[in-house]
Parts: structure tokens; sequence; C-alpha cells
């Protein structure tokens, strides 16, 4: 596949928002709040638990660099900002809470997810159980669907940038990570080089036009790799990544796929196609009878890989889980079996 390079402010600087109405303290954030580990980080920032001195309550704060490669950065910082604010109502997304400013970084107070990363839970020995995985996928989707309606995409979502209020037993998700994320139909046509080779959808990687479909094949592979604890495209190096994704060259065999019920491969299937149009919006996916049905030979407790694959679960089915509609109306390899981080995070990378 051939490699294109773009400079670095062609794609960026379309469709970002630039209005926050979140005060941006010029306290350093030491002053109202303690600060203990770090929970995370990426290239651009880190992310360290820190703790409301008034309160004691927990928060997470973003610091996020306002210079990167040796070019002010502020606007796409605030841009996340934006994103948040305008997500503020979506009880799938993470909440913003405040932020602070200093020359180097601006600090976003962010809600802590203490379950950490649905990440955790793909490359574990143990993987979760199928009714634990329909309810999170939901739950994404549900997130997602939210923010399409607000005509705003992702662009970034991943197993790292799905996170969980509890660990044991898992809790709910919270999106986090909007980096990347833009609004649709502010900049005309979107075509950007954008995201992690592994989790973007083909359109992406051809410059071509992207959609809330772009999204929507992300969860695909998010629900892929919850399931049989496998990267679906990864490749031993990024070119067969690529290569891998544009030919849509994904493993739905029986032994990959024992564990879980039919319906998981008919799930996935419809949303790893190569044409955007053709694949179901986060609304029609909620519908899909995956979600709603849980083997009725399920364990509780997560089971050991190996022991799953060695017994026969079949596929029958018990009544749907909970009520759809709540869900909707909400308001609101061993491949790679290791941390694969290459974000080719935005067009400045000039990677592609
Ligand atoms: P980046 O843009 O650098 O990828 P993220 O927003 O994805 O930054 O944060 C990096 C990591 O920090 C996440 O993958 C997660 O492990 C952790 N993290 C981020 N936000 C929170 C949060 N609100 N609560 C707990 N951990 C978080
Ligand atoms: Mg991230």
């Amino acid at each position: 596949m051939s490699r294109r390079r773009l400079d670095s402010r062609s794609g960026l600087s379309a469709g970002l928002l630039g209005e926050t109405q979140t005060p941006i303290s010029s306290e350093p954030l030491e002053s109202a709040y303690e600060v203990t580990g770090e929970l995370g980080r990426g290239k651009f920032a880190v992310v360290k638990r820190c703790m409301e001195k008034t309160t004691g309550k927990v928060f997470a704060a973003k610091f996020l660099r306002k210079r990167r490669r040796g070019r002010d950065c502020r606007a796409e910082v605030i841009h996340e900002m934006a994103v948040l604010e305008m997500a503020r109502n979506n009880p799938r997304v993470v909440n913003l809470y405040g932020a602070h400013e200093t020359d180097h970084d601006v600090v976003l107070v962010l809600e802590y997810a203490a379950g950490g990363e649905i990440f955790d839970h793909c490359v574990s020995e143990e993987l979760l159980p199928e009714a634990q995985i329909t309810r999170l996928i939901r739950q994404t989707l549900e997130g997602v669907h939210h923010l399409h309606q607000s005509n705003l995409v992702h662009l970034d979502l991943k197993p790292q940038n799905i996170l969980l209020t509890s660990l044991a037993p898992p809790g709910d998700i919270k999106i986090v990570d909007f980096g990347l994320a833009r609004r649709l139909g502010t900049a005309g046509e979107l075509r950007e080089i954008l995201g992690t080779p592994e989790y973007v959808a083909p359109e992406v990687l051809n410059y071509e036009p992207i959609t809330t479909a772009t999204d929507l094949w992300s969860v695909g592979v998010i629900a892929y790799m919850l399931v049989t604890g496998e990267s679906p495209f990864a490749g031993d190096d990024k070119q067969e990544t690529y290569l891998n994704v544009s030919q849509v060259n994904v493993d739905y065999s029986r032994e990959a796929f024992s564990r879980v019920s039919e319906l998981a491969v008919d799930f996935i299937r419809k949303l790893l196609v190569k044409a955007p149009e053709d694949r179901p919006s986060a609304a029609e996916c909620l519908s899909h009878p995956w979600l709603w049905y849980q083997p009725l030979c399920l364990s509780p407790e997560p089971v050991a890989i190996r022991s799953v694959r060695e017994r026969s679960c079949g596929t029958k089915w018990a009544a749907p889980l909970e009520d759809k509609e709540n869900f909707l109306d909400s308001p609101h390899a061993h491949a790679k079996r290791s941390r694969l981080d290459e974000e080719t995070s935005a067009a400045g990378d000039g990677d592609f």
C-alpha cells in the first residue's frame, strides 16, 4: 500500500471547536488537588489520579502538552475540552469537572474511572463471559449513538479508550480521549489521517470521507477483541496491519469463536465490512439479537479461555436481559498480546 504524507496542519485544523464554557484556572492543579499516581499516558498526555483537598473526591487529571513537535497546539487541547462539554449529558462519556492551565499544559479534571481500560480484559488470560461482553458493547453503542446524534465522531475508539467505573465486577463503561474527535458537517467533508492502525477503518487508510460509520468499524474491532482476546488486524508490522485492514482479512474460524454464540460472529461480520455505507448505525446495532440474548449455560465468573474452548456451550438462548428502550432513550496479536500503542495519531505523523 502506498504511503501518504500530509502537511501536519492540513487535516488537524479542520473542524476544531474553539468555544469552551468551563473556566480555565491559572492556579496550578496542586493548589486544589493532591496529585497521586499515574493512571496512563499517551504521546502528548499524562493522566494522573488526584484528590480534591476540600472534598476528598478522587478525579483523573489529564495533563495535555500545549507544544507538540515544536508547534503550538493549544487549539487542539481546547477542542478536546469543547467536545467533552458537548458530550456532557452523555452518561457513557467521562465527565469534565474543571480545567487548569500552566505554561506547558492544560490540565483537564475528569471523572475518575476506577476500573481501568477494557483493554485489560482483551489481553487477560481470563476473558469476560459473553453476557458481560454484550453488556459492555451495548453501553459503548449507547455512548456512540449519543455522540453521533450530536454529529460528533470519536475516531479513536479502541479498548484503551473505553474505561470502566469499577473493576470487579466490571462496572459501566466510560468513553475517554476526545483528542481526535470531530464534529461532522462543520468543515465540509472530513478526510483525515487519524487513529491507530490496528483500529482504524479502511476509509481512513484510503483517505476517503469519514462518517459516523467509521466509529462503528472500531466497535466491531473492540467486540472482536473482547470475544477472542486477539486483535483482528494486527500484523507483524504496520504495513501488514494496513494490508489486513484494507483487505478486511479477519479470522472467523470456529476455534477463535468457540466460546461464544454464532450471533457474536454475525454481529462482528456486519460491522467489519469495507464499505462504510454497508455498516449498520449505532442504533441499528443496538437491536442486534446478540446484544439482548444470553447463553443459558453461561458462567457468571470470567472463565479461562482454554476451559471455555474445551467446554461445549452451544447456542441456546434465554430471554433478553434488559429493556433496550431504556438504553436508547437514556439522556444522554495475542496476536498481539502486548500493548500495541503505536499511535499514528493525527496527520502530523505523516506515516501513512
Ligand atoms: P491519550 O490522548 O494520551 O491517549 P487518554 O485520554 O486516552 O490520553 O488517557 C490515557 C490513559 O489514561 C487511558 O487509556 C486510561 O488508561 C487513563 N485514563 C484516562 N482518563 C481516565 C479517567 N478519567 N479515569 C481513569 N483513567 C483514565
Ligand atoms: Mg487514549
